[in-house]
């Protein structure tokens, strides 16, 4: 069985967090328009960690917020030779909110014309994608885009949701479709390379210990063995002798009652 370790994932934010025209109107709920790469690094970040906990290793193509160039991106997946190449989207038609089932809807995943790996790792992310968040499936379509033609590896890009339909505008900013989205990739990349998924397993809750009990030597503690205590010295002379005779070495300690 292939090793995840044996792979090298890709992985590009779209756009810069200011590239010009990539966010949602203006939101007036939230008081501020959302930045589509708001959503594009969130679910990188969460992919890299999915894959990570799977045993693939990551290249993150553009870590930063900077509108890092496309051809810096796919130079930068070729040079390490990567085997797929993942970029995270969110899709935009007019840029306005029309209202309630005017605006387009949906996810769409798109690789390079004619290209097999492209469609069989489309297929196999489109596959876990459509089990998520009940979303219109705008299916797998090929497009000439530059970080699909330019890479050498297996391809695609999703375009998660539209910007401009305010009910998948605000979902960009839920941390959980963000967390559905990049899990939903990861199992697809699983596939794709035939290795197992390693779902995440949150920690047992720790115990609190018991208080430490003293040690049956300590250095701090005497036990004294005491076997009378008398009014009379006499008295306590007796049982001294007789405790002399068995062997033991008693001592007559005497103290105010
Ligand atoms: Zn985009």
């Amino acid at each position: 069985m292939a090793q995840a370790k044996d792979f090298l994932i890709a992985l590009d934010d779209g756009h810069g967090m200011q590239t010009a025209g990539k966010r949602t109107p203006f939101i007036s709920s939230l008081g501020r328009a959302i930045h589509e790469n708001e959503f594009n690094r969130a679910v990188v970040k969460f992919l890299d960690i999915e894959l990570k906990r799977c045993g693939f290793r990551t290249l993150l193509v553009a870590p930063t917020d900077a509108d890092t160039s496309l051809k810096a991106r796919t130079d930068l997946a070729d040079r390490h030779k990567a085997d797929a190449f993942i970029s995270a989207h969110y899709d935009a038609l007019d840029g306005k909110f029309d209202g309630a089932g005017k605006d387009p809807e949906g996810h769409t995943i798109f690789h390079y014309p004619g290209s097999k790996s492209g469609a069989k790792l489309a297929s196999c992310i489109h596959k876990f994608l459509i089990q998520g968040t009940v979303q219109k499936d705008r299916g797998i379509k090929q497009a000439d885009f530059y970080v699909l033609r330019e890479t050498d590896m297996a391809a695609i890009l999703i375009e998660n949701g539209f910007m401009d339909n305010l009910k998948e505008a605000l979902r960009m900013v839920d941390v959980q479709y963000q967390k559905e989205t990049a899990i939903e990739i990861a199992k697809g990349l699983c596939l794709y390379f035939g290795v197992a998924y390693v779902p995440y397993v949150a920690p047992k809750p720790v115990a609190p210990k018991p208080a430490p009990s003293k040690p049956a030597t300590s250095p701090d503690v005497l036990h004294r063995v005491q076997v009378g205590a008398f009014g009379s010295k006499e008295n306590a002379e007796k049982l001294a002798e007789i405790l002399k005779k068995e062997g033991f070495s008693p001592i007559i300690k005497t103290e105010e009652k």
